[in-house]
């Protein structure tokens, strides 16, 4: 489902990905974890192309982001074409991106109307079943002003699954709620893992990570320190690097 290879990426002098090779296969969930600054965050944004990277080769569901290949030469694609891989990428960030003059319910089914092309009333149909999926089957109505932290980022990842993305991209989505409302969210990922959905979670929960990932990768300084399963990354990490930083989380 995803494939880095030797991903470079930085921003003017400073060298922020330091060659970062990953695989994602369907259905698997990996969670990213490293202090701040490693680059999780801009790794997830090359990720669907959001940062132009400067070396290395990055596939989504089979398809080479950002670029088309003819013999040994890469072809940027326009701007549209990258906006129709783009859409088999979901992605939820830490702040709640939800637009504030639409109800949870227009939200959710801007993008399928917009975007897709959806009829409007079969779009509004499966945004009900989405949000009532999320535990919001009641807040349809309601704007994000009326929501909770917690209540405003499952209906953004309502809106991101609305699209039918073969991908979920997680950006600490947990890191601005107050304490009280992250089981939620987290609950609601849990399912979506469980429902088989491919993602890929930075987060600093580690309770999560070791229950729900297959795989978990630290990152440190630009580069995949060590990965492996949660029970050896989070258990039992190899790395001096990884048990400093656990050691300052957990
Ligand atoms: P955090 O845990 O704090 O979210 P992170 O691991 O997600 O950290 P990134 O946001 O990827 O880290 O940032 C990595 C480095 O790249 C940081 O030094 C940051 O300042 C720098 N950086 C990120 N985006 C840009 C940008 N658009 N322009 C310049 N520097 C950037
Ligand atoms: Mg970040």
């Amino acid at each position: 489902m995803v494939k880095a290879e030797q991903v470079w990426k930085s921003f003017g002098q400073l060298e922020v990905l330091k060659g970062i090779d990953l695989e994602v296969r369907n259905g698997e969930v990996v969670c990213v974890i490293g202090p701040s600054g490693s680059g999780k965050s801009t790794f997830l944004r090359c990720l669907n192309h959001l940062e132009k990277i400067n070396a290395g080769r990055l596939w989504v569901n089979g398809q080479l982001m950002g670029y088309r290949q003819r013999g040994d030469k890469l072809h940027e694609l326009r701007e549209k074409e990258v906006a129709a891989q783009r859409r088999d990428i979901g992605m939820v960030f830490q702040r709640f991106n939800l637009f504030p003059h639409m109800t949870a319910l227009e939200n959710v089914v801007e993008a399928p109307i917009r975007v897709k092309r959806q009829a409007k009333a079969s779009a509004m149909e499966r945004g009900r079943e989405l949000l009532t999926r999320v535990g919001l089957g009641d807040r349809c109505d309601s704007y994000p002003s009326q929501l909770s932290g917690g209540q405003q980022q499952r209906v953004a990842i309502a809106r991101a699954l609305a699209m039918e993305p073969k991908l979920m991209l997680f950006d600490e989505p947990t890191s601005a709620l107050d304490p009280e409302l992250v089981g939620e969210v987290l609950g609601v990922m849990r399912e979506l893992a469980l429902d088989g959905m491919t993602m890929v979670v930075v987060t600093h929960e580690m309770g999560f990570a070791r229950e729900v990932a297959d795989r978990v990768v630290f990152m440190d300084g630009g580069v995949v320190v060590e990965e492996g399963p949660p029970s050896q990354v989070i258990g039992d990490p190899k790395h001096e690097r990884t048990r400093a930083f656990l050691s300052r989380v957990l």
